[in-house]
């Protein structure tokens, strides 16, 4: 399983469908991409390879857009197929979160959520804490990074996770805890991927988030890193790759 997350000026589609390519080593049962294109979330998700994914995607006209997240899932919670595959929106319509690992308490999340009214489409593990970050986000008025944060302290499993937010779409927030995640640096744009294959010939300049940190990254401005448990700041060790 993989993840691979785009944010800059080039389209974000070819170095996300390449980028998940390069991690099919890491195993996986189906794919997923998300593009934004200034207005609407654009998803294409399917069962199977990614070149399956790309057949998918060239019939459905989805491929424009300069943000972008890609998915390769390893199923844990829900059978392999399309619905299950990520990325997976949030009730509104508005967030959209990329996965790898588990959550082990998503049961009583979810029934918590559905309480107050979320709808689920899958049976992930994943469309769970995506509502639940949408659901705090909404109740305590907060920025992206935040609720992701509040969300993920009242989670238990092991995550690396990419969470878009098509109200402040100039940002991607990145967790991880107990799966890999690096983040390319570039002038004016920023890589996401499980490993620096994918980014590998834009930039040699990457940062591997330590468990329980968290990055906000925003487009033109530095990227900050953090504790997930105590909001404390991380000066960010940026290694060098060779090219
Ligand atoms: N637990 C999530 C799911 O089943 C993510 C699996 C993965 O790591 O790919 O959808």
């Amino acid at each position: 399983c993989g993840i691979v997350g785009y944010i800059g000026y080039r389209e974000a589609y070819p170095i996300v469908i390449k980028g998940l390519k390069r991690l099919e080593y890491r195993g996986y049962d189906s794919a997923g991409v998300m593009l934004y294109d200034g207005n609407d979330l654009k998803l294409c998700k399917t069962k199977g390879k990614v070149s399956d994914l790309e057949e998918k995607a060239s019939k459905e006209t989805t491929t424009n857009g300069t943000i972008g997240m890609g998915h390769t899932r390893w199923a844990t919670h829900g059978v392999p197929n399309d619905v299950n595959s990520h990325p997976h929106v949030s009730n509104s319509g508005d967030l959209a979160i990329i996965h790898n690992g588990i959550i082990e308490n998503y049961a009583p999340l979810k029934e918590e959520l559905i309480k107050r009214g979320y709808v689920f489409h899958s049976d992930t593990d994943t469309e769970v804490l995506v509502n639940l970050i949408e659901e705090i986000q909404k109740k305590e008025n907060l920025r992206l990074g935040k609720a992701v944060q509040v969300a993920l302290n009242q989670v238990f499993g092991a995550y690396a996770i990419a969470v878009f937010d098509k109200k402040n779409p100039d940002e991607i927030v990145v967790a991880r805890l107990g799966s890999p995640l690096a983040i390319g640096i570039g002038e004016g744009e920023y890589f996401i991927a499980s490993d620096a294959s994918p980014f590998i010939e834009y930039t040699s300049n990457a940062v591997y988030l330590e468990d329980g940190e968290m990055a906000n990254i925003r487009l033109h401005k530095p990227m900050k890193v953090r504790k997930i448990k105590d909001d404390s700041l991380v000066d960010p060790y940026i290694q060098e790759l060779q090219m």
